[in-house]
């Protein structure tokens, strides 16, 4: 029998690692919902409704239903996220979309939406979900929920290093920064913000690596 799995924790900690990998391993589809908050956050970039400083919400939310995210697995194997049917997944990793990410979702219209295209992608069982809420919101009844944690400085890090390997000039400090800063801004919006389900397992991987992890999560699974 399939079940649904949760995996919540502050950026850049590694969930989507671990949960890709507790995917493949069970035949699970994965989901990344964050990516989720990115293409609206992109969405509204692109029709002019949020600046790196202002958002129009009332437009945004307007127009919040014409917003439609799906994935597909492209011949890599990776998974790649369509916006209204175009991929967008390289255009939603940049920094400033990351950021702009963490502002959409702190509005609840915004969230409601996402949690409601969330819940129908569960539906049938059998996904590993990461994200921030996925535990105490979108699948309050998953069977197994990890909450992952790291240090900032380890998260940083390894933020830092993925965006020198894509090419993205950023230095070790404005990473670092950013990490903070959505840290803070995760935990202390009023919409769903980023808690440890009570239920949920966790696993602080700063000193732990991927294979020990997923090997960790499996043993989490089969208990
Ligand atoms: O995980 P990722 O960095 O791609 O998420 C982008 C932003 O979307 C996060 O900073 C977080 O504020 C928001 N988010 C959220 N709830 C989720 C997933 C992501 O609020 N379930």
């Amino acid at each position: 029998k399939k079940i649904n799995i949760a995996v919540d924790g502050f950026s850049s900690c590694g969930k989507s690692t671990i949960a890709k990998g507790l995917a493949k391993e069970l035949g699970y589809t994965y989901i990344d919902s964050g990516a989720m908050y990115r293409a609206v956050a992109l969405f509204a970039y692109r029709n002019g409704w949020m600046t790196d400083t202002t958002i129009d919400e009332a437009a945004l939310q307007k127009h919040i239903s014409e917003i439609v995210i799906s994935f597909e697995t492209a011949p890599t194997g990776q998974q790649e996220t369509y916006l209204n049917g175009e991929n967008v997944e390289r255009e939603i990793r940049s920094l400033e979309i990351g950021n702009g990410a963490s502002r959409v979702s702190t509005l609840g219209f915004v969230r409601k939406e996402l949690v409601r295209q969330q819940q129908a992608m569960g539906k049938k069982k059998g996904v590993v979900m990461d994200g921030r809420d996925i535990g105490t919101v979108v699948f309050p009844d998953a069977e197994l929920k990890i909450f992952l944690t790291a240090s900032p400085e380890v998260r940083a890090r390894r933020r830092f290093e993925e965006l020198q390997a894509k090419g993205t000039p950023v230095s070790y400090e404005e990473t670092l920064a950013n990490v903070i800063e959505r840290d803070e801004r995760d935990t202390t919006r009023s919409e769903s913000p980023l808690r440890k389900a009570p239920d949920a397992i966790e696993l602080d991987n700063s000193n732990v690596t991927i294979t020990e992890q997923l090997q960790w999560a499996m043993d989490m699974f089969n208990k």
